[in-house]
């Protein structure tokens, strides 16, 4: 397994209970990741209960959501009740904490090595793996749960296919005044915005885009973010609070997809097998989710050798991945008021399309 987030952390856990005769290696790096404001959705808490840690979950005291609210569609501003959500609320996370609470909780029957896989190659029983540290290691099977960096598929050449070049403008800041603590979700001419509390009076705002808007916007400079930001209304009400703000920094944020090789005993889990538009607000449970699944076919096929799980995991993948493609074009639809401006347009026109040709 290469990943500890919490797509590989779930495949551990999973592989643990399942099908404990198995030897797991978690190559993983040990980082210290600047602290990340997001929210986990209503999904979460099932996978949390089947891996047995929701109690310990609740006792790291992460904050319920029960409302998100959202300008998105019409200039007013509308508050979602999850207090009426059958499947409970929504939960605000720092996610450094969190994945670094789940990666220990969830993978301490596995054996973990402070590393980065480098290289792997097939070989007669598997693959063998090499992670840097001098050594290689043999395995009947990989789980490749290294995110966005896809680490194992380019190692065999293969690139993700993506859907968009959407980047997020990030920057945290601090505030001695009380401020709505909950997500707020606005969309503008060039993207969408959001901003929620960290806790301790900081709060994170986030200005979603495409690369060359953003390039064009000059958003990963304050100035440039700053005049983004005065072009939102309930967002930049609250940012007036903020008496400091840190410098922003772009991130990735696209969606994307990466096909299975098909006959390898490789299996892609989380962002490594699809990555989620952060609109969707599922990437963590979907992540999470996703390595149950993968943990499940790694059993079938190691333990029970069953030839065909493996293929039927990734056709699963792909069904969820096409399913969340036609959500996600519906919910971008839903807001036309800026419809001929370049943001919009590539989205309620093809938002498919990989091959578009801002870069
Ligand atoms: C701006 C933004 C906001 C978001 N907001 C939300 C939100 O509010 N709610 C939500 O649910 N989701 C949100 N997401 C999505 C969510 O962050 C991801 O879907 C989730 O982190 C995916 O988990 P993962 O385990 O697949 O990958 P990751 O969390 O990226 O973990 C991958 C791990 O692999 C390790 N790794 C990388 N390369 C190697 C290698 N060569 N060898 C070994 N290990 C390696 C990394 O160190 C990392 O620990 C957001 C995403 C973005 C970009």
């Amino acid at each position: 397994m290469a990943g500890a987030g919490p797509a590989g952390a779930a495949a551990a856990r999973m592989l643990a209970i399942f099908a404990p005769d198995l030897r797991v290696l978690m190559v993983a790096p040990v980082e210290k990741r600047p602290c990340r404001g997001e929210v986990l959705s209503p999904l979460a808490p099932p996978v949390l209960r089947h891996l047995g840690l929701w109690s310990a979950f609740l006792a790291q005291g992460f904050a319920p959501s029960h409302h998100t609210f959202t300008a998105w569609g019409e200039a007013g501003l509308r508050s979602s009740e999850m207090l009426l959500e059958a499947r409970g609320p929504a939960w605000r996370v720092d996610r450094a904490r969190f994945d670094d609470w789940f990666a220990s909780a969830a993978s301490s029957a596995a054996t973990r090595i402070d590393a980065k896989v480098s290289d792997l190659e097939r070989d007669a029983d598997g693959w063998s793996v090499d992670c840097g540290d001098g050594g290689r290691h043999a395995a009947r099977l990989v789980i490749d749960a290294t995110g966005r960096a896809n680490a194992l598929v380019r190692r065999q050449g293969r690139r993700a296919r993506s859907q968009d070049r959407l980047v997020a403008a990030y920057a945290e800041g601090t505030t001695s005044e009380q401020t709505a603590p909950e997500l707020l979700v606005e969309a503008f001419d060039d993207g969408w915005w959001y901003t929620m509390s960290l806790g301790e009076g900081r709060h994170a705002f986030v200005c979603m885009t495409d690369a060359d808007i953003a390039r064009g916007l000059r958003l990963n400079k304050p100035h440039g973010w700053h005049a983004a930001l005065t072009k939102t209304h309930f967002i930049s009400a609250i940012a007036r609070k903020i008496s400091r703000l840190d410098a922003p920094r772009l991130v990735a944020a696209g969606g994307r997809f990466a096909a299975m090789p098909v006959g390898f005993r490789l299996l892609c889990v989380g962002d490594a097998a699809s990555a989620f538009d952060p609109i969707s607000g599922h990437g963590v449970a979907k992540a999470m989710r996703s390595g149950v699944f993968a943990a499940y076919a790694a059993g079938d096929c190691l333990v029970r050798n069953d030839g065909t799980a493996l293929d039927h995991y990734g056709a699963w993948v792909a069904r969820e991945a096409a399913a969340y493609e036609a959500a996600l074009r519906e919910h971008y639809v839903s807001e036309s008021r800026w419809a001929d401006r370049p943001f919009w347009r590539r989205r309620c026109s093809d938002v498919s399309s990989s091959s578009s040709p801002h870069q």
